[in-house]
């Protein structure tokens, strides 16, 4: 894994464009740039403080297990994974179970690395509703990818045993993506935008099963929101309350269960108007339930949350996607 790291790179807003008047602003800053940063944000009077130091340890605790194989002990779950044990956990998984998943090639990345889709189904016969699941768009957020793969897991162990998951695995297929961009995943901490063969693999996909997918969910980070379209325009969607109700009761949830703050409402009123979300492209082919999930956290470790993290940031969005899924498949019915 390459950790190329520039001097100063913006972690919050996502462009410089979004930086507005008093709204934190968060800077990952490498040490030899310290003094300088911290000379020029006194000057213009910024008030600011640090939120971490030494992220040299936890950069060292995230990329530790990687070199390890998958295989070697437990808590695979709560680890971060390259790509290539990402490929080689789905594989196994397909593998162990294979009647109820069904690995899925929907095409490569710009530099040959494979997309797979992971389609989960309950043992039951074919059904015609669907659910969608994406991770890893965005190369730095690798809790997203974690909670794909999590996701993944808790279906097949709680199947038949959590009465949610098995409504959700009996009524729906879920179509998991758990690394969208996987040339940026393999090159992390550069800034390696999703490049053109993958959204195209992705966007086909979609539309090919579009009349079936019924719930669509991206998953991000960081900053702990529960998002819905639009985030391109301050315009409502026509089902905006019903969307707005959803993601504020699996906020409520996580609030009540794990003690987590979760915001929530429309992309464009919650962070900031900014195009190119995946779950505006995803509402406007149809798909009236799309979401877009910023998984932890709220900035203490941004885009380094420790693995020790991993199982609470994971439990947490699984149950807001849960409610929503029960809720939504409730309507229906
Ligand atoms: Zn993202």
């Amino acid at each position: 894994m390459l950790l190329h790291i520039r001097t100063t790179v913006l972690w919050q807003p996502a462009s410089p464009s979004h930086i507005i008047a008093n709204t934190p602003v968060h800077l990952y800053v490498q040490s030899s740039s310290i003094t300088q940063v911290t000379e020029l944000l006194n000057t213009h009077s910024f008030s600011f403080s640090v939120l971490l130091e030494n992220t040299q340890d936890l950069i060292q605790e995230q990329t530790r297990n990687i070199t390890t194989d998958p295989r070697s002990s437990g808590k695979t779950y709560e680890r971060y994974h390259s790509l290539e044990d990402i490929y080689y956990l789905l594989n196994n998984t397909n593998h162990e179970h294979p009647d109820m998943t069904k690995l899925i090639l929907i095409g490569s990345s710009f530099e040959k690395n494979p997309l797979y889709l992971l389609k989960l189904s309950g043992r039951r016969g074919p059904v015609d509703k669907a659910m969608w699941i994406d991770c890893g768009i965005h190369a730095r957020e690798w809790i997203s990818p974690a909670f794909c793969l999590w996701f993944i897991k808790y279906a097949l162990t709680f199947y038949k045993e959590s009465p949610e998951i098995t409504t959700m695995l009996d009524k729906m297929d879920i179509y998991i993506l758990p690394v969208l961009n996987p040339d940026g995943y393999k090159y992390t901490w550069t800034t390696y935008p999703e490049s053109e063969p993958e959204v195209q693999a992705v966007t086909k996909f979609l539309r090919a099963h579009k009349n079936s997918i019924k719930l669509y969910f991206s998953m991000h980070s960081y900053s702990q929101m529960l998002l819905f379209p639009y985030s391109y325009t301050h315009e409502q969607i026509p089902n905006h309350s019903e969307l707005y109700h959803l993601v504020q009761e699996a906020s409520i949830k996580i609030r009540r269960h794990y003690k987590n703050l979760y915001s929530y409402g429309s992309g464009a009123k919650t962070i900031y108007l900014a195009p190119g979300g995946s779950d505006d492209w995803a509402y406007d082919q149809g798909i009236l339930y799309s979401f877009t999930f910023e998984l932890q956290d709220r900035g203490r470790y941004g885009f380094l949350l420790p693995p020790n993290l991993i199982s609470s940031a994971c439990n947490e969005a699984l149950a807001g996607v849960k409610t929503i899924v029960m809720r939504v498949l409730e309507k229906l019915q």
